[in-house]
């Protein structure tokens, strides 16, 4: 068997298996490529909340990379929760010393449940260290407001906040409409010129953790098979729209998106 394209995420674990490195690795696997992680932080998490994380050393977020750079190559590349702001400084040398390209940055600050997912000193690195290194940078509606400080009302506020997040240096900005209300959830891309936009119907369902690790895994791994942005982000989308769909409750408080529509059956006599 050829080998498939390569992809790496460098993110956070989420021990109840539904977001961060775990979902990643999930949506990696999904969308065809071979997956591959430099865990950054381990997060003490279920279906109820973060009750806390613990991280790794700088230098050995950047070992890891280094190490699956250097042997096996990356063929695209994202970033989830980062934890702290030495890490960050750490990723952005590593990414930069070894042409780690293209890049998604999903500009992760606080679980679905409010938990925080890094330090408050962190914020500002992740709008000069690593944001600026970003192919594709993927917020939410929160985390534009917690970056560029523009509240999300209308359409030309999603517009100005993609427009800030472009002048702090990332090639293209996704601002995603999942939290804005509606019946739909429609995306915004922008590249500094043109914007394309991605609507998708509103899933009625609390059950989405994990939902956007999962986006920006996907459209990681259609950048490493080979896609441009767009094509990317609408690949992303489609695989993102499935696992929301097919996602399950878990535990007593929210449930993750499901990956398993894309697995065939298992033993191969059962039916699901
Ligand atoms: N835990 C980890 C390690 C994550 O990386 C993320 C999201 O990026 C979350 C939890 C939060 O996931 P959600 O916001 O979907 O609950």
């Amino acid at each position: 068997m050829a080998a498939p394209p390569t992809a790496l995420t460098i993110a956070g674990s989420d021990s109840g298996g539904g977001a961060g490195i775990q979902a990643d690795l999930k949506t990696f696997l999904g969308c065809g490529v071979h997956g591959m992680s430099a865990i950054t932080a381990v997060t003490v998490q279920n279906s109820i909340g973060v009750s806390g994380f613990y991280e790794l050393p700088p230098h050995a977020v950047a070992e890891q990379i280094e190490s699956v750079v250097t042997d096996i190559g990356v063929g695209a590349a994202k970033t989830g929760m980062l934890a702290s702001a030495a890490i960050m400084e750490a990723v952005a040398d590593a990414v930069r010393r070894l042409g780690v390209t293209p890049l998604v940055v999903d500009p992760v600050a606080a679980s679905q449940h409010g938990d925080p997912l890094l330090r408050p000193d962190a914020i500002d690195a992740l709008r000069t260290q690593i944001i600026p290194l970003a192919t594709l940078v993927t917020p939410n509606v929160g985390e534009v407001r917690l970056l560029t400080g523009v509240e999300m009302r209308g359409p030309q506020d999603v517009l100005e906040g993609a427009q800030r997040l472009h002048a702090l240096g990332a090639a293209w900005v996704l601002v995603k409409g999942g939290h804005r209300p509606g019946p739909e959830a429609t995306d915004l891309l922008y590249d500094g010129s043109r914007t394309f936009e991605f609507t998708a119907p509103r899933q009625a369902t609390e059950h989405t953790h994990g939902s956007g690790d999962t986006l920006a895994a996907a459209i990681c791994a259609a950048l490493a098979r080979g896609n441009d942005v767009p094509e990317a982000v609408r690949l992303g989308k489609a695989y993102v729209t499935q696992a929301v769909i097919s996602s399950y409750p878990l535990g007593s408080g929210l449930g993750p998106v499901g990956h398993f529509w894309r697995i065939r059956a298992w033993p191969p006599e059962s039916k699901s």
